[in-house]
This record gives C-alpha cells, sequence and structure tokens, in this order.
C-alpha cells in the first residue's frame, strides 16, 4: 500500500497511541513511540519492547523536538482526552494541542514527513447539526471547563492546514467520536471505563444527568483501520472516523450492566458543564473516499474489552496516574 517506514507516534503510549504502535510494527515499520506518561501508561507498550523496531522516548512534545534519522510519517496523537483528565490538566491540554502541534509540524517539515493529526468530535462542541458532517462548524464554549480540549484541538487543526498550505506539507486530519477498547485506564472517567469498572465490583453506575445524552461508539480496531487508510489518502481536509450506532447514555450504561453479568444499581450524577446533548458521526466522506466502515458492533467489542477490564479489576486497584 506505501513505501513509508518510518513513523513517529506523539502519545504512543496511550490507548489509541499504543495501538496504533502495534499495528505500524505489525507492518513493517519501525516505530518510535513519544510519550511524557502524564496520561498515558508505560505497560501499554510493554510487550512492544521485544521488538527490535520499536524504541520509546520518554518527552514531552512541548518541548524542542529532536528526533535522528528519517521519519516518513508522524502521527500526533499526544493529548489528555478523557473529560476529567482535561479539566484537571487544563494547560497542559492548551499546550500540547497548540505548542506540541507546531512542534510535531515543525519536525513533519524538516524530515518532509507525512503528518496525521488527532483531532475529535469535541471540534463539534454541543452540536446543533445532526448527526455532524465534516463540514459542520462546531457549537463550541471556548471560555468553559471543555474549551480548553476543544479549542486546543480547533488550533491544531487551523495550525495543520497553515503548515499544508503554507509549507505544503502533506497533512491528514482525522476527527475521532468516542472510541472504546483495551488499555482504556480504568479511572479515566470515560463513560466506558467507568461503567465497566463499577459493573465489575459491584458499585454504582454513575450516569450523568438523565442519561439522555447519546454517543456513538467506536471499537479501537476500527477507528485505528480508519487512521491507516486515511494516512495513506490524499485527503488533507478533515474526516470523521466513529461508528454511527447511536445511543443514550442511559442505554449503553444498562447494556454494559447487562453484559458484565453485574447486579449494580444505576445512580444518577449532575451533568458537567457543556456536556454536548448528542453525538453521532456522519460517516459518508470516510466511506467514500477510505471505503472504510465500521466492522466491529458494539456487542462483540464491548466482550473483548471486558476480557481487559475484567484482568485489571481483579489485579486490584488501579495504580494513581502521578
Ligand atoms: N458519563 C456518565 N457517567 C460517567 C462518565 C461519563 O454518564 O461516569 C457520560 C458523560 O456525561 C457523557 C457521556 O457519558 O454524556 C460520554 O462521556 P465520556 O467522558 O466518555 O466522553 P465525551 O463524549 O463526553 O467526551
Amino acid at each position: 500500500m506505501s513505501k513509508l517506514k518510518r513513523v513517529l507516534i506523539t502519545g504512543g503510549a496511550g490507548f489509541l497511541g499504543s495501538h496504533l504502535c502495534e499495528r505500524f510494527l505489525g507492518e513493517g515499520w519501525e516505530v518510535i513511540c513519544m510519550d511524557n506518561l502524564l496520561t498515558g501508561d508505560i505497560s501499554n507498550v510493554e510487550a512492544l519492547f521485544a521488538e527490535s523496531r520499536f524504541h520509546f522516548e520518554h518527552r514531552d512534545v512541548t518541548e524542542y523536538l529532536h528526533v535522528g534519522g528519517d521519519l516518513d510519517a508522524i502521527l500526533h496523537f499526544a493529548s489528555p482526552a478523557s473529560p476529567i483528565d482535561y479539566l484537571e490538566l487544563p494547560i497542559q491540554t492548551l499546550k500540547v494541542g497548540s505548542l506540541g502541534t507546531h512542534k510535531a509540524l515543525g519536525l513533519a517539515r524538516a524530515k518532509g514527513a507525512r503528518f496525521l493529526l488527532a483531532s475529535t468530535s469535541e471540534c463539534y462542541g454541543d452540536p446543533q447539526v445532526h448527526p455532524q458532517p465534516e463540514s459542520y462548524w462546531g457549537n463550541v464554549n471556548p471560555v468553559g471547563p471543555r474549551g480548553v480540549y476543544d479549542e486546543a484541538k480547533r488550533f491544531a487543526e487551523a495550525m495543520t492546514m497553515a503548515y499544508h498550505r503554507f509549507h505544503g506539507i502533506p497533512t491528514r486530519i482525522v476527527r475521532i467520536f468516542n472510541t472504546y477498547g483495551p488499555r482504556m485506564r480504568l479511572a479515566d472517567g470515560r463513560a466506558l471505563p467507568a461503567f465497566m469498572s463499577q459493573a465489575l465490583q459491584g458499585l454504582p453506575i454513575t450516569v450523568f444527568g438523565d442519561g439522555s445524552q447519546t454517543r456513538s461508539f467506536c471499537y479501537v480496531d476500527d477507528l485505528v483501520e480508519g487512521i491507516w487508510r486515511l494516512l495513506h489518502s490524499e485527503e488533507a481536509e478533515p474526516v470523521n472516523i466513529g461508528n454511527p450506532s447511536e445511543m443514550t447514555i442511559l442505554e449503553f450504561a444498562r447494556k454494559v450492566v447487562e453484559l458484565c453479568g453485574s447486579s449494580s444499581e444505576i445512580t444518577f450524577e449532575p451533568l458537567p458543564v457543556d456536556d454536548p446533548k448528542v453525538r453521532q458521526p456522519d460517516i459518508r466522506k470516510a466511506q467514500a473516499l477510505l471505503d472504510w466502515e465500521p466492522q466491529v458492533d458494539l456487542e462483540t467489542g464491548l466482550r473483548r474489552t471486558l476480557d481487559y477490564f475484567r484482568a485489571r479489576v481483579s489485579a486490584g486497584p488501579p495504580p494513581s496516574r502521578r
């Protein structure tokens, strides 16, 4: 499919980054995984150290970036990505989206590398168009608590397009919708890890608000396939990658409880500020351009994720992040 062979993945020890490291190694590439381990975890890539084509750099991508040798591609995935993380790390979130993206683009320019930005459905904010096509400009509160993530990613998209237009860098932008799978942190605070670890421990399931807000959950392998195809495409404008199968958070919580065979009760807690009321990707662009659509249904994806969470929960309480 390609002659590209050496990739830098920032945030490579995170949930998505580690799956990408694995995929690129599997495709025969040499992989440089860079992570400051703020929200990433070295255990996510531990198994990859046995592979001589895998290198780990413990580095903060917002600082001067040096990588020796050629690079064919840079995938910029470093960033806190869970609402509780970016509320707790607001300045780092803004820095990695802005300064980190600038540094990674500068490196791509110096190396003549293809650049792929991990962007997000959060660019659409609390959307007034549903489902969300790439052409929708979004409804983001720039000064709300989520603004640190949303605006950092919107800035990152603008910076990426500027490098593309001004410097002629081959850039790609993936807008990632809610994704789940093995290697999400148990205490990461997002819906799936929260519900699954609560269900497995018989704890109350914390549904925020009345649970009528909707999300559309994509299994990680489907996302990785979409990213692989987008990198090899010629599309510089943003492309949504996500699973359009939409449900309410209450339905999702019930599904997780049932699958875990748990007796946990559902409790209702306050809805976080600016929590989007609906979210569903319009994936027609990815279907047409990349011949991509999700293959893993929710039941199958949740079962695979459950195996991982069972092992983690029985291993004891999660280590603290810092
Ligand atoms: N949510 C919830 N309980 C939790 C965690 C999340 O009800 O313990 C809700 C959250 O308010 C949101 C949805 O689940 O409406 C998805 O949240 P998540 O943090 O996974 O991602 P988001 O889509 O908000 O970025």
